[in-house]
């Protein structure tokens, strides 16, 4: 997995240098695929995934998650972009998110991407041994409410490693010490979903993409995570 993460993190690394206003969601799916494949061995995982059409999930502005990449879309001056993507390598999965500006953002969608790293930093603290689920939510929504955004309920992290979802749910609210117990070996995808307003989502006709609402902008940051017992490793991280 930690070889798997590392291919996507350069995956991710790559395509922050190639978002820019003028490129459609399309061509960045196709650039993804195109720098995962050259890994021997390595595919998008989430390519029909559940019947998933694209290589990777790619969402804008007040999209949360689960956007459908398209030629049709041109990223914009001012926008942001979530770049959601897994890696299978040699059997095993990875899981991760970051969310780009397009240019020049305004202040209050740079204070969302910031606190919404703060908040995934916060909860990857957590994910020790002897911890709980419960402990990695309420630090995650603790950063986010105390900073006046809201945490999405309807959509959680997850055991990540054999399959690209497994058990448990890891989600980003919650109280300490409560819910499964984290033990050294377990695999994690760890990642909040922030909204400026408020946390209720719909899901558009194209039976995928998950927006706010309220049309608010929404960050979306993940990681892989191993609990150890020299604490938590980031997986897909450089
Ligand atoms: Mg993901």
């Amino acid at each position: 997995m930690a070889a798997g993460g590392r291919i996507l993190a350069l995956t991710h690394a790559h395509l922050r240098t190639v978002v820019r206003a003028g490129i459609s969601t399309g061509e960045l799916d196709r650039i993804a695929e195109e720098f995962i494949r050259s890994h021997d061995g390595a595919t998008p995982a989430f390519k029909g995934l559940y019947g998933f059409p694209g290589a990777i999930c790619i969402s804008v502005n007040d999209e949360i998650v689960h956007g459908i990449p398209s030629p049709k879309r041109v990223l914009a001056e001012g926008d942001i972009v979530k770049l959601d993507v897994g890696v299978q390598y040699q059997g095993l999965f990875t899981d991760a998110a970051i969310t780009v500006p397009v240019g020049t953002i305004d202040a209050t969608t740079q204070r969302l991407i910031d606190v919404t790293e703060r908040a995934l930093d916060a909860g990857i603290a957590q994910a020790m041994p002897g911890n709980y689920v419960g402990d990695i939510g309420h630090a995650v929504q603790t950063v986010v409410e105390r900073a006046g955004f809201s945490v999405v309920r309807e959509l959680v992290g997850h055991g990540v490693g054999h399959l690209p979802h497994e058990d448990p749910q890891v989600p980003n609210h919650g109280k300490p010490r409560r819910g499964t117990r984290l033990q050294t070996g377990l695999t994690i995808a760890i990642e909040p979903m922030v909204n400026v307003g408020g946390p209720v989502t719909r899901t558009l006709s194209d039976k995928w993409t998950v927006v706010t609402l309220d049309g608010t902008r929404s960050a979306h940051v993940e990681h892989t995570v191993a609990v150890t017992d020299d604490g938590p490793k980031v997986l897909t991280r450089l």
